[in-house]
């Protein structure tokens, strides 16, 4: 299924203060299993069909890509989904896009508190929810376990092993660049941006790998998750217009935000072969940012 329905990705260089990168689009894998979201779903869906599950559950914030990529490749297979929404406030609020889009595909919501919301790992919580909805598979938040780790493990080729030394990715939950730190070869070096304030996710990812070749910094979050600041959104709008590459403000943007940073600050060296994951989530975008059809000429 997923082999079938994934489309090429290209590889496309762009320059950067006169620095040479490359960009896997992988934004373009599919039009609605967006970027990374596609790898993370592949064997989780895999395992959940031959375990004859019918009906997904997962659990996600209101902007959530992770959302609307589960409830498109739960319609994709015919099956049924629910999304565990943080936030019980939205329960009575015109639904935002992501939501909106989510429930087109026939995703059923069950908002809840944050409070509750935080439990979404624990055991207790995870048994009711099996009771309210009988045979469900569920997907933990983000879609980072085992199965979406392996999946990510899928985005570097033989090719991209061999041509470059620096990987760079966005991290939200710490699924993606885990993948890619397994994949990575010894001389390589994972560099992730996160998309949230504060190290524990270097923790999180201490947990899932015991290789050592890979970093992550919050000094682009530029104050935390989901926050923006005039010069993240100025720089985004420059970017667009200069390379023809579409990002959005809470992953992507931050990352080429960071990167564009870190090389006018001198932080690679010359032969250093820089390669960066576009991890997609342009359903996202709309926030805050003008209409791309707009600013292209
Ligand atoms: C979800 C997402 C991420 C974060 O991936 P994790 O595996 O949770 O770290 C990065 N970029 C985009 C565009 C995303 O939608």
């Amino acid at each position: 299924m997923f082999d079938a329905i994934a489309q090429e990705i290209p590889l496309q260089r762009i320059y950067l203060y006169g620095r040479e990168l490359w960009v896997k689009r992988l934004d373009l894998v599919h039009p609605q299993i967006s970027g990374n979201k596609f790898y993370k779903l592949k064997y989780n869906f895999l395992a959940a069909q031959a375990e004859g599950y019918q009906q997904v559950l997962t659990f996600g914030g209101a902007y959530s890509n992770h959302i609307t990529a589960t409830a498109y490749t739960a319609q994709l297979f015919g099956w049924k989904s629910i999304g565990i929404i943080r936030g019980q406030e939205l329960a009575n609020c015109a639904l935002n896009p992501t939501l909106n889009l989510a429930q087109h595909m026939g995703m059923q919501f069950e908002f809840v508190s944050r409070e509750r919301y935080r439990q979404k790992n624990e055991a207790e919580f995870l048994q009711q929810l099996q009771q309210t909805y009988p045979h469900t598979y569920i997907i933990p938040e983000g879609g980072s376990n085992r199965l979406a780790i392996q999946g990510c493990q899928e985005i570097l080729t033989a090719d991209d092993l061999h041509q470059f030394d620096v990987i760079c990715c966005a991290v939200g939950t710490g699924g993606t660049i885990a993948g890619l730190i397994e994949a990575s070869l010894p001389h390589q070096k994972i560099l992730g941006f996160s998309a949230l304030k504060g190290d524990f996710l270097t923790q999180e990812v201490q947990q899932l790998t015991s290789k050592k070749n890979w970093q992550i910094t919050d000094e682009f979050c530029c104050g935390g998750y989901a926050k923006t600041t005039p010069e993240l959104l100025t720089f985004i709008r420059a970017f667009e217009k200069e390379h023809a590459i579409p990002l959005e403000q809470i992953y992507t943007g931050k990352m080429l935000f960071g990167l564009s940073s870190m090389i006018q600050r001198g932080e690679f060296n010359a032969g250093e072969r820089i390669l960066l994951i576009h991890t997609g989530g342009l359903q996202g975008r709309h926030i805050d940012l003008p209409d791309l059809n707009q600013t292209a000429e």
